[in-house]
């Protein structure tokens, strides 16, 4: 049997870590067999539903290298398709048309709350054999009595007792059919065989199996990934920080970190943390899955960064640091430049966003240069100015702007002078990067190269000093 997954994201909001790692799940289970991976947008519900969130999860979705084989289909453009299971359910007796206000549901319920009673709808419609009518809703007729049990893919066994249930709707007043028909369709109709997505959907489970059954289609496979929490153990969310997908990108990480620690967060292989997708596809297994939720750690998401722009090619690097750097510049910046910078920083740089503001000042025109005014106080003093305008002087000389080349002009020049490197370290340092922190000074020399290099040494000079 070929696998067949999905990913139904509604479209209320951007795609979020939760929904991105269940549609990173589903995409591996269906890949790993060479099975399809569809995206199926939930937008039923209008007034919440937006075009612009649609292409936003498809832009994460992208992003993130999550590549759908069908659709993306949209509910809203299916409606006809749920009417007629709607009818054909009520034709079958399995619904019924039910004329109680939401107020009258309201006061059942409350009533069997206060009676120590489940909450529910109290069925009073269905034996009226009402037909359609301004603000009827469709019911399920659910069964009074039994069981139903099935064997979920990550947790095993989940028994329901129907009970729990009530005649719940399946199509609104307004003819919109509700997310529990509207999925089941649609999942038997696009023929998926595995439904993977977050425990907060468990209790749509039975609802869902009692539907399947109803309009005769065969049930999926289920499986319910326990959720993501916070690092305070509660459910994940805005509170703890940033909580779509693509602010990752604005942030900084890779989508290939993201990926990786996405799939770790709720499943493992042994304990290996480093996975490229190919290594997931090869690995990945509905067994790794866990059963207990997983923490969010923004600081493991940071070090398997930090590992991917370690290991990544310059080459990969350099256009997504040139966005970052864009509106920190204010204009594009030179991407033979970006490409020349991007190894002076890839061991150490945790995100691309740190590179790019890290490096901003190999960008600026000496100018504009912002100058650490403490760091001017403390490293420019009149003796490393003198410093600083001797080197120049030796550093016009030089034909050749190497590393080797400028190590050697400057160890000549402390030989001369007879003073050691940290002398003119961090006075050299401040004029050309404006601060205390930059890297090697000959590599940053090297690629400033030597018009920048003696402008920005005579700049300083000019600098008044604190
Ligand atoms: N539209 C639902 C959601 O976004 C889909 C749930 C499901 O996977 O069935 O939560």
């Amino acid at each position: 049997m070929s696998i067949v997954t999905r990913f139904p994201p509604s479209p209320t909001g951007y795609l979020h870590i939760g929904g991105a790692r269940t549609a990173l799940f589903n995409f591996l289970l269906a890949r790993k067999h060479g099975g399809r991976f569809i995206l199926r947008i939930e937008d039923t519900d209008q007034a919440r539903s937006t075009p612009e969130m649609t292409n936003a999860i498809l832009e994460g979705m992208r992003w993130l290298g999550l590549t759908w084989d069908e659709g993306p289909y949209l509910q809203s453009e299916r409606t006809a398709i749920y009417n007629e299971h709607v009818d054909k359910l009520l034709a079958s007796g399995h619904a019924y048309y039910c004329d109680c206000s939401p107020e009258d549901v309201d006061a059942m319920r409350e009533r069997a709350r206060a009676a120590g009673l489940k909450p529910k709808y109290d069925g009073r419609c269905r034996e009226r054999n009402l037909g359609p009518g301004p603000g009827r809703v469709v019911r399920f007729k659910t069964p009074q009595t039994g069981k139903i049990v099935f064997d979920d893919m990550v947790k095993g066994t989940i028994a329901w007792d129907v009970q729990e249930l009530d005649d719940f709707i399946i199509r609104r007043a307004d003819g919109s059919p509700i997310y529990q028909l509207a999925v089941v369709v649609d999942d038997a109709l696009m023929g998926v065989t595995h439904v993977l997505r977050g425990d907060d959907h468990q209790s749509n489970t039975p609802k869902q199996i009692l539907l399947y059954e109803a309009l005769g289609y065969p049930l999926p496979r289920f499986g319910h990934v326990p959720m993501i929490l916070g690092p305070d153990k509660k459910k994940l969310s805005k509170r703890h920080g940033a909580m779509s997908v693509m602010a990752y990108k604005e942030m900084g990480f890779l989508p290939e970190a993201m990926v990786n620690y996405l799939a770790r967060l709720g499943w493992a292989h042994g304990d290996d943390e480093i996975f490229s997708l190919e290594e997931l596809l090869e690995k990945f297994s509905v067994e790794g899955l866990g059963r207990s939720p997983s923490v969010f750690d923004i600081h493991k998401l940071t070090w398997v960064n930090s590992h991917y722009i370690k290991t990544s090619s310059p080459e990969r690097l350099a256009p997504l640091v040139a966005e970052l750097l864009t509106p920190i510049l204010g204009c594009a910046p030179d991407e033979a430049l970006v490409r020349q910078i991007v190894p002076l920083y890839q061991s150490r740089a945790k995100t691309l966003r740190e590179m790019a503001e890290a490096a901003a000042f190999f960008f600026v025109p000496t100018v504009d240069l912002t100058y650490d005014a403490k760091a001017v106080a403390t490293h420019l003093g009149p003796e490393a100015r003198q410093h600083l305008e001797a080197l120049r002087a030796a550093l016009a000389k030089l034909p050749e702007f190497s590393v080797p080349a400028l190590e050697a002009a400057v160890g000549a020049y402390l030989n001369a002078v007879g003073q050691p490197f940290k002398t003119i370290a961090q006075p050299l340092r401040v004029a050309l990067t404006g601060g205390t922190v930059s890297p090697g000074l000959f590599e940053t020399m090297a690629v400033l190269g030597k018009e920048r290099v003696l402008e920005r040494l005579q700049h300083a000079a000019t600098l008044l000093p604190a």
